[in-house]
């Protein structure tokens, strides 16, 4: 082991890569806080199983054969990859060569697994390209993966490319160079020890080549941490702690506002005691907040965590009833526009702002969207687009990172009812049968046995509201 001038360099390049991530990752923190609180103490042991199941198991992938088993080699191959990149760390700061040789047969199971791995990621990103780019998968088309998220979506797949390449690159030039000078190289090759015959026969250009590939290697994957904040890759990292925090209550259980519900006890049972408001520490009352969402501010943390964490894979809209017969609502959408909004109104990420990359274009040019009023509810989602929503639940099924599009749709029609009285006609109708009938339907609960006038009935109970 030497200490030289490259390992002190290294140690710069790293500081300065993983320093950056953090200020980057701090920025994300902060967005996710700005919304309300949500307590998700307790149940540790049931989301950490669900956590193992589908964040690590990758359960719900497994739904469609062929983009599971394409995702699932990338997947192996970023995990088998990073315990390389430990090794690179190792070697780079302290100038070591191929520090983990120690392990002797498990190194070689290590690099001929890394190898292979690497063969197949290059060979799955050339099938989501052709998915992506070429073939009509129409869950690739909806007008919210324009501009930026489908630059990025390429950006990723290049990017994984270039890194294999430049493993490839090190990998091959050392071997070849150990070749000539008669040494053995600790490790298995598989796929390299095809490659040395492309590389010249010439010791100092090997030595070149191998440095090269190893600092493109580490470098292209610093470069790529800080870039991931930005991109909806950066579900690598936010889906775990997505799904473990996703809900555990049944998909189809709404939450209620306790000031409502406590109101409607009260109205049912005149003994029921309506618990005393909370306050802040000091007994002064808390200020008052909106019912439901108008902003991301108003959405629970939860829900900006999800944003974050979404893949756009568009399995959600790709189920969507709302979408399939051709109505505005695309839940991916909703959940793009929150992490756009958000970065918008407190942190981008980086000084690039990513969220405003062809905004226009991202939006379906029918939407009637509020330029004035830039909020989450209209000057990203639409009424019209709200109100489609039939709260089936399947966006919520579908998602492969147990995002729930459906509660923030659910918050924001909230705002509009309970805030704005905004809601569709046929709806207002509805809410006033409720309020003056008890029913939904426009009949005086008085008349609500008529229905069994002609038939075989001695007695009936009159129903009171
Ligand atoms: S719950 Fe709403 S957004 Fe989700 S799939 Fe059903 S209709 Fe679409
Ligand atoms: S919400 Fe889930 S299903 Fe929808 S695009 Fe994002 S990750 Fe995919």
């Amino acid at each position: 082991m030497h200490f030289s001038f490259q390992n002190l360099l290294f140690l710069l390049v790293a500081v300065a890569g993983f320093g950056l991530f953090a200020w980057q990752a701090r920025k994300i923190r902060a967005n996710i806080l700005v919304g309300r609180d949500r307590d998700m103490s307790g149940h540790v042991n049931e989301r950490l199983w669900k956590t193992l199941l589908v964040a690590f198991g990758q359960q719900k992938m497994f739904k469609r054969l062929t983009p599971a088993f394409l995702h699932l080699i990338v997947y192996v191959g970023f995990i088998v990859i990073n315990v390389e990149v430990i090794e690179i760390m190792v070697d780079g700061l302290f100038g070591t060569h191929r520090f983990l040789q120690f392990l002797g047969p498990l190194y070689s199971a290590l690099t001929g697994t890394n190898e292979l791995l690497g063969a197949l990621v290059v060979l799955a990103v050339v099938a989501f390209w052709w998915r992506r780019n070429a073939s009509v998968v129409r869950r690739f088309t909806g007008p919210e993966l324009r501009a930026w998220p489908k630059l990025d979506a390429n950006i990723i797949l290049y990017v994984e490319v270039v890194l294999m390449v430049a493993l490839f690159t090190m990998n091959a030039a050392d071997l070849k160079l150990h070749q000539l000078e008669g040494k053995d190289l600790p490790g298995a090759f598989p796929v390299s020890s095809l490659l040395t015959g492309l590389f010249p026969d010439n010791l100092t250009a090997l030595a070149v080549l191998e440095r090269v590939g190893w600092w493109a290697h580490i470098v292209g994957i610093l470069l790529f941490l800080n870039y991931l904040p930005s991109s909806k890759h950066f579900h690598i990292i936010m889906a775990f702690p997505n799904v473990f925090y996703s809900r555990l209550v049944p998909q189809g259980q709404f939450s209620n506002v306790d000031s409502i519900t406590h109101e409607v006890k009260a109205m049912m049972d005149p003994s029921y005691a309506v618990p005393a408001p909370a306050t802040n520490p000091d007994g002064s009352a808390l200020a008052p907040t909106p019912f439901g969402a108008k902003d991301v501010d108003d959405l629970a943390w939860t829900n900006l965590l999800s944003a974050y964490s979404c893949t756009e894979c568009g399995r959600c809209t790709s189920v969507c009833p709302a979408n399939l017969t051709g109505k505005l609502l695309s839940p991916r959408k909703i959940i793009m526009d929150t992490r756009d909004r958000v970065e918008e109104k407190y942190n981008s990420p980086l000084i690039f702002h990513p969220s405003l990359y062809g905004a226009e274009a991202k939006h379906n040019p029918q939407e009637q969207l509020d330029k004035e009023n830039h909020t989450l509810l209209r000057g990203y989602v639409t009424p019209e687009e709200l109100w489609a929503c039939t709260t089936c639940n399947a966006c919520v099924e579908a998602c492969p990172v147990n995002i729930n599009p459906l509660e923030s749709i659910i918050e924001m029609r909230r705002f509009l009812v309970l805030e704005e009285s905004a809601a569709p006609n046929s709806l207002n109708v509805m809410f006033s049968n409720i309020e003056n009938n008890g029913a939904p339907w426009a009949f005086s609960p008085s008349d609500r046995f008529n229905w069994a006038d002609d038939l075989f009935v001695t007695e009936k109970t009159p129903v009171t509201a």
